[in-house]
């Protein structure tokens, strides 16, 4: 079953960014830069402003924004990239010194732990960090976000779907039009609207717009509740769910149906047929499976 272990290696998404940059924020807040070093060139994804041209710089508040995160400095804001694989960890200052295999770290002046080692397991070298003295809001990578998707008024999400014709499990995905969204709260959040994987985005009906729209915020909200308990981003196989890792388990909001799934090359479509398409089976050009 190699797509579960794909899909454990899921990219953190808005709820765990949001809960991780809160607690960044308790950690750095407020603290004088000491130290700031790329180990991987490539990772520092902008050349001007330099790292060290923070250094003595305050922290003044780490943010979320879509699935990135923002740390305001006075004159400068530094904008993070996990993507996949990449972590932001609060460690204590002296193993922020053992920086292998890291690809930058930071230390701060304080008496607490408060040295931050940003590391990227695998070998895809994908997740980045950019340094701004000007608006991070105008400029790459922000600048390709749509809003985040549970700030939007029912009217201006209504809007921005009326105007795409794809499936909505690919629309509600595409950050540059709604930020913020990965596979498996999608799953979660069609499953809970009862909307079919399938559906097309524009041709949504204003109560289906609607049970979309209120599912979108309740899973979010719960997503970051259970984040929230952790101390660091957490697996996704512990995140609530009620189909995303339960492929062929029943369907504990109907159940009377097992969790089905359309397999693509990076991920999984999952859904109950019973709930969400009034039982028919999707399919793709990709195999369709159904386990027991
Ligand atoms: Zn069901």
């Amino acid at each position: 079953m190699h797509y579960r272990t794909l899909d454990l290696a899921v990219m953190p998404e808005m709820p765990e960014i949001r809960a991780h940059a809160e607690r960044l924020d308790g950690a750095v807040a407020g603290k004088t830069l000491t130290e700031f070093k790329i180990h991987k060139i490539p990772s520092l994804k902008t050349y001007d402003p330099q790292p060290k041209d923070l250094e003595g710089q305050v922290c003044n508040s780490v943010s979320a924004r879509g699935k990135l995160l923002i740390l305001d400095f006075d004159e400068v804001n530094v904008v993070i990239h996990l993507m996949q694989a990449g972590r932001l960890k609060i460690v204590d200052t002296d193993k922020a010194k053992k920086t292998k295999p890291a690809l930058a770290h930071l230390k701060f002046e304080t008496e607490e732990p408060a040295g931050l080692l940003f590391t990227e397991a695998g070998t895809e070298r994908k997740a980045g960090i950019w340094l701004y003295s000007a608006d991070p809001e105008q400029l790459p990578p922000l600048n390709k976000l749509g809003p985040d998707v549970d700030t939007l008024s029912l009217e201006e999400f209504s809007k921005i779907l009326a105007a795409q014709k794809g499936r909505i499990h690919g629309v509600l995905r595409k950050q540059g039009l709604l930020a913020g969204l990965g596979r498996m709260l999608t799953n979660e959040i069609l499953h809970k609207a009862k909307l079919s994987p399938f559906s097309n985005a524009s041709k949504l009906s204003e109560s289906e717009v609607k049970a979309l729209h209120r599912s979108i915020n309740k899973v979010v909200v719960t997503a970051t509740a259970h984040e929230q308990t952790l101390d660091e981003i957490g697996s996704a196989k512990d995140r609530p769910s009620l189909v995303h890792n339960r492929i062929g388990e029943q369907c504990t909001t109907c159940e009377d149906d097992r969790v089905r799934s359309v397999e693509y090359n990076a991920y999984t479509v999952a859904y109950c047929a019973t709930c969400q398409t009034g039982g028919k089976v999707l399919a793709d050009n990709t195999t369709s499976k159904f386990l027991k």
